[in-house]
């Protein structure tokens, strides 16, 4: 029969063992939408992107999103309701996306989802179906009947092209949606698909 002291350093490891699980299983991600972080996508962002470099038939598209008029909701429901709708939002991107996508809270009220491989160049259906879903959100409380609106900016990969000049582009395209009056999506034009020779 162990002392009473070894029982609990045994309980106290047995602890330590569930928190690290969990912490690993964190490792990466922003604990509030559970999408990944800035600094994950750094890394696996890059990866993508270098396989596209190596392999034209391997595409990738990058969409950023932002909340409308999030600061609003903040100001007149207070920082709990606003918490909520990142929750929310950030739900509902995890839910669209397929394993292979990227999904990042960038920070504030800000996602980036990068789609890579075929369903890179269609990948405006997935915006447009977030940006449905986003208006469907119902809030609690004070907070019922605010509709929740996104806008979208969606750049292709260029060959070559770092991150963050990609990341530049889809900004900008955001931008555009924010000034063209919000709730949209502003998309660049396809690239061409390339054909292995
Ligand atoms: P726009 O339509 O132009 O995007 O306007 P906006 O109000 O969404 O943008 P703005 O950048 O003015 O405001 C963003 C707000 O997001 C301000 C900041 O306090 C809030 N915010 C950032 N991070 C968090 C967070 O983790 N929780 C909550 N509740 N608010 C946050
Ligand atoms: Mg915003
Ligand atoms: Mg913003």
């Amino acid at each position: 029969m162990p002392s009473a002291s070894a029982r609990a350093l045994l309980a106290r490891i047995k602890t330590l063992e569930v928190e690290n699980r969990r912490l690993r299983a964190q490792a990466g991600r922003d604990p509030l939408t559970g999408l990944h972080t800035r600094r994950y996508m750094k890394e696996v962002a890059g990866r993508m992107l270098a396989l596209h470099d190596r392999d034209p038939t391997h595409p990738v598209a990058l969409i950023v999103c932002d909340i409308d008029r999030f600061k609003a909701i903040n100001d007149s429901y207070g920082h709990t309701a606003g918490d909520t709708v990142l929750k929310r939002i950030g739900a509902l991107i995890r839910r669209g996306i397929r394993r292979s996508d990227l999904a990042v809270r960038m920070g504030g009220e800000e996602f980036a989802i990068f789609v890579s491989g075929p369903s890179a160049p269609g990948c405006a259906v997935l915006a447009e179906r977030l940006r449905q879903a986003a208006s469907q959100i119902r809030l609690p409380g004070r907070a019922r009947g605010h509709d929740i609106t996104l806008s979208f900016g969606i750049a292709f990969h260029r060959p070559g092209e770092s991150l963050e000049r990609m990341l530049a582009r889809a900004d900008r395209l955001l931008y555009r949606a924010k000034r063209g009056g919000r709730d949209r999506i502003e998309t660049e034009a396809i690239a061409r698909p390339v054909r292995r020779r």
